[in-house]
């Protein structure tokens, strides 16, 4: 097999890791985001689209939870942020702690664990709370109780639980087959329920005033937020406006087109004080 030989299966779409009948949905979740243009940069209003395939591909699989997920985190976007993208330079979330649910509140909110800003509460089940960091308004979104089926639930808990096969509650060849009824069961309950219905129809939103958080796991600095506020250059003229997929020409060594007072000034680095 030479290098260029494709060792995806289906090189032609996506239809094997983000299911085609996922079209079958009434309102499929996609989402708006916006972050700062650069490393050290402002803010850049311009919004981005972000798929359930885009999610599937961060999280590694398609799968119930993280459908569940974004039907609820669409219907707290639709409640708090109305027409308005996520800003991924100024939520803070809180979720579950659990692959698929951590992996969507974290790529959706621009939150980290390491910045302290994706913090973690295992009661929410498939829930999150969304604050805006700069406002402190914040928002939970909930599943109603009983819409995912607790029997699957249930399944879910027994497959997870190693202590069924030690104890010969589960033949390991049983289990192998029951992953798969499981998995199938999961999807059937999406394709039966999920899709037909609306994130706001099962997915409950609320305003927490005097929200209560987890604490932070860790609270590093996170740079690539400190200046997006900054206001946009006004005699700098970038090559890079509006921004990195520009025409700009590809240029000889990294001052050749900033153009002086600037050029001299950065060449001579950053100043220090006396
Ligand atoms: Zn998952």
């Amino acid at each position: 097999m030479d290098a260029s030989t494709p060792t995806h299966p289906d090189p032609t779409g996506t239809g094997w890791y983000a299911p085609d009948w996922l079209d079958e949905a009434v309102a499929l979740p996609q989402f708006e985001v916006i972050d700062a243009r650069s490393a050290q940069s402002r803010l850049d209003l311009r919004p981005k689209t972000v798929t359930i395939a885009d999610l599937v591909l961060f999280h590694g699989h398609a799968c119930d939870g993280l459908l569940r997920g974004a039907y609820a985190l669409r219907a707290l976007a639709d409640a708090a942020f109305p027409g308005r993208p996520f800003d991924r330079t100024d939520l803070l979330v809180v979720s579950k702690n659990s692959p698929c649910l951590g992996d969507l509140a974290a790529y959706l909110t621009g939150a980290r664990a390491r910045f302290g800003t994706h913090r973690l509460d295992d009661r929410l089940g498939v829930g999150f709370i969304v604050q805006v960091l700069s406002s402190g308004e914040t928002w939970e979104v909930r599943e109603e109780p009983g819409f995912f089926p607790p029997l699957i639930a249930a399944w879910d808990a027994a497959v997870l639980n190693p202590g069924l096969v030690v104890d010969g509650l589960l033949e390991l060849a049983d289990k192998a087959e029951l992953v798969a009824v499981n998995e199938a069961a999961q999807w059937n309950w999406v394709r039966a329920e999920l899709l037909p219905s609306r994130p706001a129809d099962h997915y409950v939103v609320r305003v927490l005033n005097d929200a209560e958080l987890p604490d932070a796991l860790h609270d590093g600095r996170r740079t690539d937020i400190v200046n997006r506020d900054l206001p946009g250059p006004r005699g700098f003229l970038s090559p890079y406006e509006p921004g990195p997929g520009s025409t700009a020409p590809r240029p000889a060594t990294v001052a050749a087109d900033i153009a002086d007072p600037w050029r001299e000034r950065y060449l001579a680095g950053p100043p220090q004080r006396g």
